[in-house]
């Protein structure tokens, strides 16, 4: 039986990798701080040399700590692999670049992360790739942009900065009649909250920066798939080179053993949060898929078992007042990334502001009213006390 079949996941995040606890005989995993492993000999070496992600012959193709946060996230996911990168942003180029070729076809949403964003406005297209952006919400709008060439979809659920949701179900569905390759990033919502490789998504990709390590203290990227993807995606990955280093690997594992349970207390304190805001006067909108208006609750709660930290929503007010708002935040600090153990805010429209110009936030959803909060492991009574002493302020 796999142990994903047999534990839970609070169990799994502890004991996935008990074979490599059992060879090193530590309780705490040992750090294998080495570029390069040597072989007892040469016959070994050439072994070693020819051995896909052996994970003891050079840090680039792996090591130790990386093979275990390996078997904690494949289990996680429900996958029967996965691989780890030196960011988020180094697994989704990781996978696309290894997946995807000159004359291809992808569909992608019409938002998502920034950078991937520009990845499909920007890099793919330079090298060939042609890609259709579509509006996430619309199922119609998938089926209407797949052509005979199109190689993958692009998926990312709950997304950045709007908190829609894509319904990957539907999604596969239609993918999977045309052999078409699904990506998911699964960063909003993690593995926790939702399990992408249920619904038939071929590939997740996770910033591991955020929830998985969750204590803003790594950059880290995880790919969860197949073993017959994985083995084409590690290949691509020695040449692109996003390598975790084997000190952020601990981090990360260190990370995921709490991460049920911090998830568990982050989908509490947001969702309460995102319903006092609700509440409040001062307060246009508020965007939370765990909220009853959320225009896709129905869809949040059939492939979201919680709804993650982030809530987006708007301030009676113009950007000055946001501005005001978001200064006034004691506990909450005002910097970018999400899912640590600390709230963080942003004033979106200030973060977009060398990136885009008005129209196109408008395009992309983002008004100058508009506050990002990542919610974090503070008590909630706190938290509420804090943004309503902020809202006295604007
Ligand atoms: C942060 C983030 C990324 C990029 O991850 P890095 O670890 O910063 O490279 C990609 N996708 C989503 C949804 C993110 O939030």
């Amino acid at each position: 039986m796999k142990n994903n079949e047999k534990y839970n996941r609070e169990t799994l995040v502890l004991h996935a990798d008990h074979e490599w606890g059992e060879k090193e005989g530590t309780v705490a995993p040992a750090i294998y701080y080495t570029s390069t492993f040597p072989a007892k000999d040469s016959a070994e070496f050439a072994e070693m040399a020819s051995t896909p992600q052996h994970p003891q012959y050079y840090t680039r193709y792996g090591n130790p700590v990386h093979e275990r946060v390996k078997m904690i996230m494949a289990d996680l996911e429900g996958t029967e692999t996965a691989l780890v990168t030196g960011s988020g942003m180094g697994a989704i180029t990781t996978v696309l670049l290894s997946m995807v070729a000159t004359g291809d076809h992808v569909i992608a949403q019409k938002s998502h992360y920034m950078s991937t964003a520009k990845i499909m406005d920007e890099m793919l297209p330079r090298f060939g790739v042609e890609v259709t952006i579509v509006d996430q919400t619309d199922l119609s709008a998938f089926g209407d942009a797949i052509k005979p060439n199109t190689k993958l979809i692009l998926l990312e659920t709950p997304v950045n900065p709007t908190l829609l949701l894509t319904d990957l179900a539907a999604v596969t569905t239609l993918a999977k009649e045309r052999g078409i390759l699904v990506v998911a990033d699964n960063t909003f919502a993690s593995p926790i909250n939702q399990r992408p490789h249920d619904l038939g998504v071929d590939v997740i990709v996770h910033s591991a920066t955020k929830y998985l390590g969750g204590h803003s203290d790594i950059t880290a990227g995880v790919i969860c798939t197949s073993h017959e993807l994985a083995e084409v995606i590690w290949d691509t990955h020695t040449s692109i080179g996003s390598v975790l280093s084997p000190m952020d690997a601990w981090l990360l594992l260190r990370g995921l053993r709490t991460l049920p349970v911090r998830m568990e207390r982050i989908n509490y304190n947001a969702l309460a949060l995102a319903e006092f805001l609700e509440n409040q006067p001062e307060i246009e909108s508020v965007s939370y898929p765990g909220l009853v208006s959320h225009p896709q609750h129905d869809l949040a709660k059939q492939q979201m078992k919680g709804f993650g930290a982030v809530i987006a929503f708007a301030i009676k007010g113009d950007y000055a007042a946001t501005q005001r708002f978001v200064s006034a935040l004691n506990l909450s600090l005002n910097a970018v990334s999400l899912g640590g153990v600390e709230s963080l805010v942003i004033h979106s429209a200030a973060m977009w502001e060398g990136h885009l110009n008005e129209e196109q936030m408008k395009v992309a959803g983002i008004p100058p009213n508009y506050v990002r909060y990542s919610v974090g492991l503070e008590h909630i009574e706190d938290l509420k006390a804090d943004v309503l002493q902020a809202l006295a302020k604007i």
